[in-house]
């Protein structure tokens, strides 16, 4: 699995790279000191420590890991531990319920939300806001919210970490699952894939690793 070595260099991690903003978020964890691979391919998730889950259309997404053959062992992985970071896009692939999916979309699942898809509208397609996650530091983080979903429901399991001014929920975690409404990859504040690198960090040198 993840690597016996994993303390001795930079952790590995993977990008799901299907579809969408993949690219950026390998660049973002490169800078961070990680290594980055984008993942396509069964074999690949084997070989990480953490995935990212980036940005697109999730309803694309979901159908790409279904012909790809992902579907299936990115449920195994979440199910076993491996820490994922779902923005946008990658937040809806990780909900276990979406609200407002196209006919016969599924989800891998794994965060105890229902993700609302494009709960903005069309009016307000894009737009950015300064938030307060204490989860990742004091300082506001600036969010870019593009064609975004919002977390309408928090399960038991889940813990609502981001929320508009308005009450709405944008970030969440749950253990080793991560997810944001929102694209940190397209600022400069890399927190969250910070804070998702200390869970790939950790899950490497688990004893079990
Ligand atoms: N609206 C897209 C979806 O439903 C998400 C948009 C994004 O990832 N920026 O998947």
């Amino acid at each position: 699995m993840a690597g016996n070595d994993a303390t001795a260099g930079p952790v590995r991690v993977g990008v799901l790279a299907l579809q969408g903003d993949f690219r950026e978020h390998l660049a973002v964890l490169t800078a961070l000191g990680a290594e980055a691979v984008p993942v396509r391919r069964p074999a690949e998730l084997d070989s990480v420590s953490g995935l990212v889950i980036p940005g697109g259309e999730s309803s694309v997404m979901d159908k790409l890991s279904r012909v790809f053959g992902m579907a299936e062992p990115l449920r195994r992985a979440v199910h076993d531990g491996l820490p994922v970071y779902g923005t946008c896009a990658g937040l809806i692939m990780l909900a276990d319920r979406i609200v407002d999916g196209i006919a016969g979309q599924q989800s891998i699942g794994g965060l105890d939300v229902s993700v609302r898809r494009n709960a903005f509208g069309s009016q307000t397609d894009s737009f950015e806001t300064d938030l307060v996650v204490p989860a990742i530091g004091e300082s506001p983080v600036h969010a870019v919210f593009i064609r975004a979903p919002v977390v309408d429901e928090v399960g038991p399991r889940a813990t609502a970490i981001g929320t508009l001014d308005d009450g709405r929920v944008v970030a969440v975690e749950q253990g080793n699952l991560l997810g944001t409404s929102f694209h940190p990859e397209v600022t400069n504040d890399y927190r969250f894939h910070e804070y998702f690198l200390q869970k790939a960090r950790q899950h490497a040198a688990r004893p079990s690793a």
